[in-house]
């Protein structure tokens, strides 16, 4: 039997046969992380932390309970796109005070955002009404 076929025959039925999922891609990459860092520091046990993650991706890949992994996935997926959009306010709050100032105002504490670069101005509260002057 060519390996091939025999590669096919083998993932007939398992999570793999579908290719491999962002999960999976994620443990990899965490993995080729420890591993390398097994290597430049002196926590060599981490090479026994990929061992185990690399262990645990082909498990996945080989395994017949197909919706389990398909699940795992998912819950996975949730918590990606958690992260990645905390990464992302964050960046555009980085990039909103580069455009704006924020200032407090001196009578109630309102934050209140001005675009910098205006020279002073007066700042109105738009809570408690109260007038100050800023450089913005
Ligand atoms: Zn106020």
């Amino acid at each position: 039997m060519k390996m091939r076929n025999f590669l096919s025959q083998f993932f007939v039925g398992r999570y793999g046969a579908y290719g491999t999922d962002q999960m999976n891609k994620f443990i990899l990459i965490i993995a080729v992380i420890f591993l390398v860092l097994s290597y430049i520091t002196p926590f060599s046990m981490l090479y026994w932390v990929a061992f185990a993650l690399l262990g645990y991706a082909y498990f996945r890949l080989f395994s017949k309970n197909i919706p389990k992994r398909y699940h795992e996935n998912e819950s996975y997926m949730k918590i990606q796109n958690k992260v990645t959009g905390f990464f992302k306010n964050f960046t555009s709050n980085i990039e909103q005070r580069k455009a704006y100032h924020i200032y407090k105002c001196p009578n109630c504490a309102q934050k209140i955002r001005i675009p910098r670069g205006k020279g002073n101005i007066v700042v109105r509260c738009p809570k408690c009404h109260t007038e100050f002057q800023k450089r913005s």
